[in-house]
């Protein structure tokens, strides 16, 4: 059965497009419908996600185009590479998929930031389709164009903005997500509240029980408020050039972690609940927030299961890190830092004023 839940728009004038959050979604066709007249489409998809979605996603769009490719890409962060993309284009051609071809990726953020930055090069761009199943891709990757694969010397370094034609977020297919990988998304939902909308954070930390055990219409409503926020930054600013930084928040203290351990050692969910606690007590000691605002942000993001303790990395490692990070500017750290119920801002920071929290919040 069908149920949609909620449609949000990203307006972004006449490439405005709907982001579909509900049930069953991905096995009703009506789920594609008005999408642009072609021939054929192509899911890219990836070798865990196909055995389960794949085939009903499929009959499903066979309802809508005389031909339906599949294209399964070996699954991780890994393989988010130009070798992997070049499979991508191999099929294609292969296929003899045409301008109009219309690309549906299916699977979490690593599946939707490539087949998004296919899209935009194969045949100098082809519509496409986000068909997020993870809680992160859902809440957050699969929203804003942003579209990528990573160099051996950065995350995300070679891609393009490229917003796609529609999202389909199915909430059925995070009955199968590992629990850990749900966990991990919840970090970004927490990072709405906190950077965006107080009273979300109150509805987040009074429905964690419910979120864990994947109650749909708390997943629901999760998703919808997230999506509806991020979009309203992405419709304000596309490019980053502004406001949408803000959605970088507890990222800079988190990129360093998750470069610093290696890619992959900590979920990328992972090390940004651990930067929103270590933000917070940033903010805190440049009493941008008082201590029972730090003290609530901290109490949250641990009782979702995420980490609150930073591994050591050392403070020259540390610093190391966070100045290579993509918002420093001429070697300056810049930290989006919660500065009150629901709002934040960026702030440079000088090394000696983050030691302390360096400090406070990593492990000996
Ligand atoms: P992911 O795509 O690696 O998915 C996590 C794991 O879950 C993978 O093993 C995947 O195969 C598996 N999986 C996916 N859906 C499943 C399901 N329904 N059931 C069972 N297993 C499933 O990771 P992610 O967290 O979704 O995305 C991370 C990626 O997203 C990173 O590459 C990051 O750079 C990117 N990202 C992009 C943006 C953006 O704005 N474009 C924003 C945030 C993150
Ligand atoms: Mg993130």
């Amino acid at each position: 059965m069908t149920t949609l839940l909620a449609t949000i728009d990203v307006e972004l004038g006449a490439r405005t497009y709907p982001i579909l959050v509900g049930s069953g979604l991905i096995g009703d066709v009506s789920s594609v419908a008005d999408l642009p007249k072609a021939d054929a489409c192509a899911i890219v998809t990836n070798d865990t996600v196909a055995p389960l979605y794949a085939e009903r996603l499929s009959r499903t769009l066979a309802g809508r185009y005389a031909h339906v490719h599949q294209v399964v890409l070996p699954d991780g962060e890994a393989h988010k590479d130009w070798q992997t993309l070049q499979r991508v284009f191999d099929a294609l051609v292969a296929e003899h998929c045409d301008r109009r071809t219309t690309i549906f990726a299916l699977g979490g953020g690593v599946v939707g930031d490539m087949a998004g930055f296919a899209a935009a090069c194969y045949m100098r761009g082809v519509p496409y389709v986000q068909v997020p199943t993870t809680l992160l891709a859902q809440v957050d990757s699969s929203v804003g164009g942003k579209t990528a694969i990573n160099h051996p010397h950065g995350k995300n370094m070679i891609g393009t903005f490229n917003q796609p034609h529609r999202v389909i977020a199915d909430l059925d297919t995070l009955d199968s997500l590992p629990r850990r990988e749900l966990i991990a998304g919840l970090a970004e939902v927490i990072k709405y509240g906190v950077m965006a909308d107080d009273a979300f954070l109150d509805w987040i930390e009074a429905n964690l029980p419910a979120l864990l055990a994947r109650d749909k219409p708390a997943l629901a409503h999760a998703i919808d408020r997230s999506c509806r926020i991020k979009a309203a930054l992405v419709a304000a600013d596309e490019r980053e050039d502004g406001v949408r930084a803000m959605l970088n928040l507890g990222h800079t203290f988190g990129h360093a972690i998750e470069a610093g351990l290696g890619y992959g050692t900590w979920l990328h969910g992972e090390a940004v609940g651990c930067g929103m606690v270590m933000a917070a007590d940033l903010a805190r000691r440049l009493e941008l927030i008082d201590e029972r605002q730090a003290a609530r942000i901290e109490r949250v993001v641990a009782a979702a299961g995420l980490p609150t303790v930073a591994p050591d990395l050392g403070f020259e490692r540390w610093i190391d890190l966070m100045r290579g990070d993509k918002k420093a500017l001429a070697g300056e750290m810049r930290f989006v830092l919660p500065c009150g119920p629901g709002e934040a801002m960026l702030r440079s920071v000088a090394p000696a004023v983050v030691a302390p929290t360096l400090e406070r919040c990593s492990s000996a």
